[in-house]
C-alpha cells in the first residue's frame, strides 16, 4: 500500500513516471492477487492423499532442499506417525534419465532395513508430485551440528563413526556402494543416533572391469580413483569416510575447493595437512583410510580394530546438547543431561517403583532372614509411628532442623531411640557373615552374599525410615575409599576405575581383577574373590604382562582425560588387603559398583549425584554427594532413625533396586 502511495505521489509530477507508475500499480495487484490464490492453493494442497490407498497427510514445515526435492515434514492423519518426505515436482523430474535417477534410488532404498539407516516407509505420486516418506530425523544432519560445534571431541567421532561403519558394512554386505557419504547425508534422530541417508547416488558394487567409470553427478569427497576415472569402490566409500572423519575433528575438509585445479592435484596426490593437535592414533587412522592407493585403505573390519577405535572410549549414547555445546566426558558423566527426562520419569516414581518393589517382594518373600527381622521391627513399630509424627511436626515448625536433634530433646523419643538402635544394629550390621573387618571378610564371603547383606541393609533401613523431607543434622567426616573416576571398556578389555587414593583397579572381562597402587609398581591380582598375589609391574609373570599393560594403559587414560574428582592423598601400605571392584552394573539412569568389603558406589548419570554405602568400624556410613558435588556422611543408623530427603530416599531406592536387580 505504501509503495502504491509513492508511486502515485511520484506520478502527479512527471508524466512519463504516472504512466509507469500506473502500470507499476497494476502489476502488483496483479502479483497480490497471483500470491493470494497461491496461497490458498498451498493451503489445500497441505492435506496430501495418495491415490493409491486414500491415505491422508498433514504436509508440515520445510525441513531442507535437496537437488530435485524439498523436504517437508509430513504426517499421516491416521496414525499421527510423523515422516520426512521427500516432495518432488514432476516437472523437476520431467527428462527420461532424470526420472530413471530417482526411480532407481527409490528401489535401492525401499530394499534397506538397518538401525543406522534412515528407514523408508512408502512412496507415491500424485498429478503434481512424487513423495518419498523416510523415517524422521529431528535432529536434522552431522552438518548442522558441526556448523554450530566446528569440531567434536575424540569420543564423539568414534560414537557417531561406528555408527556410520555399521550401516556401511550392512550396504557393502550387499554389495550397494553409498557414493556420497558426507556430513549432510549423516541425519540424527531425537535420541541422537546417526542414520546414513540419501542413496541418490548409490550403486551396486560392480566388478574392476564393470565399473562405471564416471558418475553422474558430484561426491563431496571425491577419491584419487573416481578422479582418475577408475571407478568407485567400497575402498572409495572408505576414503570419503577418511575425509569426514579429518572434517571432524578439525572442522575442516582435507582438501579445501577455494581452487578445484589445485584441490583435484591434491586429492590424486592424497596431500593434504595433518595438524600435530590431532592425536597420534587418530591421525594415523586418517592417513590410512586416505592412502592414495585404494588397496592401502582399510576395510571396515580394520577400521573398527583400530586403535583409534580399541584404546578410546565410545560413549553409549550423546547427550542432545551435543548438538550444541561439547561433552563433558569426566567421571561418571558421559551423558550430563541426556537422562534428565528418564530420571524425572524415574524419580516422579512410578515405572521404577513398581519394579523395586516387585524385586523387593521377591526378596522378602525368599528370606526367612528378612522375615525374622521384620517381625523383630514390628514391635518397634508402634513407638516408630509414634517417633514419626513428632518428628513430622518438629520439622514443619522447626524448618530444616535434624530429627537427631528432636529425638535428643525428648524424652519419649529418646527410649524410642534405644529401642530402635539396638533393632538397627541388627538390621545394619547383622549379617556380613561372621566377620568382623572387611578382610576378613575377603576370605569369607561370596560375591552374593556380600551384595545380598548390603541389599538388606539398605532395605532395613528404607523400609523404616520415618518420611521426613529433611537431611538429619548428625554427620560424619570419616575418610573412606569411593571411586573417583571409571571407564567402561568391556567392549574390549573391562572396567576400569580409580579410587580416591589413586588406586585404579580393571575388572577384566576374564572375570580377574588387577590393581595398580599408588606408588604405580605394586600389582595386585586376583584371579578368585579373596586370592591376592602380589607382584612388581616390572617382574609380574608373563602370563599376566598384557593384563599389567592394560592395566597401566587404564591407569594412564584416567589420568589423561578423566578430571579429577575430589581424590585423597594417598596412604601406602602395599601389602594390606584392599577394596577391589566385585561387579559392575549399569543401569540406564546410574552405574553401580559393589567391592568386595560390601561397600558399594552408585552413581547417576544424569545429575552427577552418587551415593557410596561403605562398612567402617562395623557400622553401615552412607555417604550422598548431591548435584553441587557437596559431600555429606551419615551412620545408616541414623537415617534409618530420622529419615532424610526424598531427593536421597529415591536415589537410595533406585540404588537397592539396582543391587536387587544383580542378585537376580
Ligand atoms: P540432498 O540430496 O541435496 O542432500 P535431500 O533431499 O536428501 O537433499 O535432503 C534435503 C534436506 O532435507 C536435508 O539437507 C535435510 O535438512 C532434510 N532431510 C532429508 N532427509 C531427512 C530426514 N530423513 N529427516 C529429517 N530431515 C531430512
Amino acid at each position: 500500500m505504501d509503495l502504491l502511495k509513492t508511486i502515485t505521489h511520484q506520478s502527479s509530477s512527471n508524466h512519463k513516471m504516472c504512466e509507469q507508475g500506473r502500470s507499476k500499480s497494476c502489476e502488483l495487484k496483479k502479483k497480490k492477487n497471483e500470491e493470494q490464490t497461491h496461497a490458498m492453493a498451498s493451503e489445500t494442497s497441505r492435506i496430501i492423499s495418495d491415490p493409491s490407498t486414500g491415505k491422508c497427510y498433514c504436509r508440515g514445515r520445510v525441513l531442507g532442499k535437496g537437488g530435485f526435492a524439498k523436504c517437508y515434514e509430513m504426517t499421516d492423519l491416521e496414525t499421527n506417525k510423523v515422516y520426512a518426505a521427500k516432495i518432488i515436482p514432476h516437472s523437476r523430474v520431467a527428462k527420461p534419465h532424470q526420472r530413471e535417477k530417482i526411480e532407481r534410488e527409490i528401489e535401492l532404498h525401499k530394499t534397506l532395513q538397518h538401525k543406522h539407516v534412515v528407514q523408508f516407509y512408502h512412496h507415491f505420486e500424485d498429478q503434481e508430485n512424487i513423495y518419498i516418506l523416510l523415517e524422521f530425523c529431528s535432529r536434522r544432519s552431522m552438518a548442522h551440528v558441526l556448523k554450530v560445534r566446528k569440531v567434536l571431541t575424540e569420543p564423539e567421532v568414534r560414537y557417531y563413526l561406528r555408527q556410520i561403519i555399521s550401516a556401511l558394512k550392512y550396504l557393502h554386505e550387499r554389495e550397494i556402494l553409498h557414493r556420497d557419504l558426507k556430513l549432510g547425508n549423516f541425519f540424527i534422530n531425537e535420541g541422537m543416533e546417526l542414520k546414513v541417508g540419501d542413496f541418490g547416488l548409490a550403486a551396486k558394487l560392480e566388478p574392476l572391469e564393470n565399473r562405471r567409470r564416471t558418475i553422474c553427478g558430484t561426491p563431496n569427497y571425491l577419491s584419487p580413483e573416481v578422479l582418475n576415472k577408475q571407478g568407485h569402490g567400497c575402498e572409495s566409500d572408505v576414503w570419503a569416510l577418511g575425509c569426514v572423519m579429518y572434517t571432524m575433528l578439525l572442522g575442516r575438509p582435507p582438501f579445501e575447493t577455494t581452487n578445484l585445479k589445485e584441490t583435484y592435484r591434491c586429492i590424486r596426490e592424497a596431500r593434504y595437512t595433518m595438524p600435530s593437535s590431532l592425536s597420534s592414533s587418530s591421525k594415523h587412522l586418517i592417513a590410512y583410510m586416505l592412502s592414495k592407493n585404494p588397496q592401502d585403505r582399510p576395510t571396515l573390519d580394520e577400521l573398527v580394530q583400530h586403535d583409534f577405535f580399541a584404546q578410546g572410549f565410545t560413549p553409549e549414547r550423546l547427550p542432545s546438547s551435543c548438538c550444541h555445546t561439547a561433552p563433558d566426558f569426566h567421571l561418571s558423566s558421559p551423558a550430563k543431561n541426556f537422562f534428565k527426562k528418564a530420571a524425572a520419569a524415574l524419580f516422579g516414581g512410578k515405572k521404577e517403583k513398581v519394579k523395586y518393589l516387585d524385586g523387593h517382594h521377591k526378596l522378602s518373600k525368599d528370606d526367612d532372614e528378612i522375615f525374622r527381622l521384620r517381625r523383630d521391627l514390628k514391635r518397634t513399630s508402634i513407638s516408630q509411628q509414634t517417633l514419626r509424627q513428632r518428628t513430622d511436626e518438629d520439622c514443619t515448625v522447626m524448618g530444616k532442623a535434624s530429627t537427631a536433634s528432636v529425638v535428643k530433646h525428648s524424652g519419649l523419643a529418646k527410649e524410642d531411640s534405644r529401642q530402635m538402635k539396638d533393632t538397627i544394629r541388627m538390621i545394619v550390621r547383622g549379617t556380613l557373615g561372621s566377620c568382623s573387618s572387611s578382610s576378613e571378610c575377603l576370605e569369607d564371603s561370596t560375591m552374593g552374599n556380600v551384595a545380598d547383606t548390603v541389599a538388606r541393609v539398605l532395605r532395613g533401613c528404607l523400609e523404616n525410615m520415618p518420611e521426613v523431607d529433611c537431611m538429619p543434622k548428625e554427620q560424619l567426616n570419616d575418610a573412606f575409599q569411593w571411586v573417583t573416576k571409571w571407564v567402561d571398556y568391556s567392549n574390549k578389555y573391562g572396567f576400569g576405575y580409580q579410587l580416591s587414593d589413586h588406586t585404579v583397579g580393571v575388572l577384566f572381562n576374564n572375570g580377574t581383577h588387577m590393581s595398580l597402587l599408588p606408588d604405580k609398581k605394586t600389582v595386585h591380582y586376583y584371579a578368585e574373590l579373596g586370592q591376592c598375589s602380589i607382584y612388581s609391574t616390572t617382574e609380574a609373570p608373563e602370563h599376566l604382562i598384557g593384563q599389567v599393560t592394560i592395566l597401566k594403559y587404564f591407569a594412564h587414560y584416567m589420568e589423561e582425560n578423566l578430571m579429577d574428582g575430589g581424590d585423597l592423598p594417598s596412604i601406602m601400605d602395599t601389602s594390606k588387603p584392599r577394596l577391589y571392584l566385585l561387579q559392575w552394573l549399569k543401569s540406564d539412569q546410574a552405574l553401580l559398583m559393589l567391592f568386595n568389603d560390601g561397600t558399594f558406589q552408585v552413581n547417576f548419570y544424569h545429575d552427577h549425584t552418587k551415593i557410596i554405602v561403605c562398612n567402617q568400624n562395623e557400622e553401615y556410613l552412607l555417604t550422598y554427594i548431591n548435584e553441587d558435588r557437596l559431600s555429606t556422611t551419615f551412620r545408616l543408623t541414623t537415617l534409618l532413625m530420622s529419615g532424610c530427603s526424598v531427593e536421597l530416599k529415591n536415589r537410595m531406592e533406585y540404588a537397592l533396586n539396582m543391587l536387587l536387580q544383580r542378585c537376580n
